[in-house]
């Protein structure tokens, strides 16, 4: 029986190439009571992120895409309004995976609560969340930066490349941003401590790239792809490592046909003896405590800041997502669904 409304956004259509708003509907419907063993959970916080788009396509990835008319999935913070579930009580506070939607029902599953006092809640869907632990373990585990070497990531002012860049100099290694615009730029090295940065946007970006690295990249953590990746590739030094995190500016790319650079690509991945390797940060799970200990630490001395960049309104998520996909977030996009 349902007890009152629960608002959600729904995918009305696959989109082509870039989402349109037409691909998103926002919809009413009832909320079920929850079941013995069950909880109602309302959402808080939902995290925009990129990988969302990917699970618009249909085609075959490492996770099953949206329905089309499904709620489209993504990390949230809620609170729990009614719990029949033992463990859990009215009023605790869990990051859930209840997707795009105002209220939810869960089994408990995949949940854990979280300590408001230990954190802002919010940064458990960025810094202290996915995001900052996919920068963690992809840069500790494959990047493996050494004092005095040089790492070099892009969407530099974002929830992942800030976290990198911040953990290199930890490090002992030379951090360089590349991010789009002055104002990111400046976020980038004046309130995160990067030894440089480069706007991707500049016309004399690879010039610019170069002389930010005079000994070369020894390693590269990939968010980006496409003119980015271009302007890295014939800087990486012998030996260098990139793990390949993110594509960005691919993800909204329609197949297309073109000149084939992979035999080049090869050629120097041979001569340059790299390690290109991509990863999903969930193959890393035995490293999340690990990960919550030194984040946690570090964030209190204050040697890893963030930024969130809040929107106002589940209503406004379809438009701050297509935001996320052109570069208009900056920090971390969390949409506030309800005070
Ligand atoms: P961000 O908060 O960094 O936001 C995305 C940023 O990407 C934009 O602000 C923009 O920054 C940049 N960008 C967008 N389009 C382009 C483009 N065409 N060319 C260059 N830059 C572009 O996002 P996240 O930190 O959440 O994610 C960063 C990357 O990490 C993404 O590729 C994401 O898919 C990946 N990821 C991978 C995970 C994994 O397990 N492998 C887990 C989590 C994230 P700017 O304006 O500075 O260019």
């Amino acid at each position: 029986m349902p007890i009152g409304a629960n608002t959600r956004v729904v995918l009305a259509a696959r989109p082509q190439g870039l989402p349109k708003p037409s691909d998103f509907r926002v919809e009413t419907v009832g909320l079920p009571e929850p079941a013995d063993g069950e909880l109602l959970l309302q959402i808080l916080y939902l995290s925009l992120d990129p990988y969302m788009r990917g699970r618009m396509d249909a085609a075959k990835s490492y996770a099953k895409p949206v329905e089309i008319d499904g709620v489209i999935e993504g990390g949230t913070v809620a609170r729990v309004v009614r719990s029949r579930l033992d463990g859990f009580a009215d009023g605790d506070v869990v990051l859930s995976h209840s997707g795009w939607q105002s209220f939810a029902i869960s089994d408990g599953t995949g949940l854990r609560k979280l300590d408001p006092e230990a954190a802002p809640i919010t940064t458990a869907l960025g810094v202290l969340g996915m995001p900052g632990f996919t920068a963690y373990a992809g840069l500790l585990t494959i990047g493996r930066p050494k004092p005095g070497e040089t790492v070099v990531v892009a969407a530099a002012s974002g929830a992942v490349g800030s976290v990198v860049g911040q953990i290199a100099r930890i490090k002992g290694a030379r951090a360089v941003g590349i991010a789009g615009g002055p104002n990111k730029c400046a976020f980038v090295r004046d309130e995160l401590g990067f030894d440089a940065v480069v706007d991707h946007r500049a016309k004399d970006f690879e010039a610019q790239l170069k002389a930010a690295c005079p000994n070369g990249i020894d390693v590269y953590f990939e968010n980006v792809g496409g003119h980015v990746w271009d302007a890295v590739f014939p800087l990486l030094n012998e030996f260098a490592r990139v793990p390949v995190c993110g594509l960005i500016a691919q993800y909204n790319e329609l197949p297309a046909s073109g000149v084939d650079r992979l035999p080049g690509v090869m050629r120097d991945v041979l001569r340059r003896s790299l390690t290109i390797r991509g990863f999903i940060q969930r193959e890393f799970v035995e490293q999340r405590p690990a990960f919550y200990e030194a984040m946690a630490g570090w964030i209190a001395s204050r040697k890893v800041r963030y930024r969130e960049d809040i929107v106002d309104g589940l209503h406004n998520a379809p438009d701050a997502f297509l935001g996320l996909l052109q570069g208009r977030n900056f920090g971390k996009l969390i949409v506030r669904v309800s005070r």
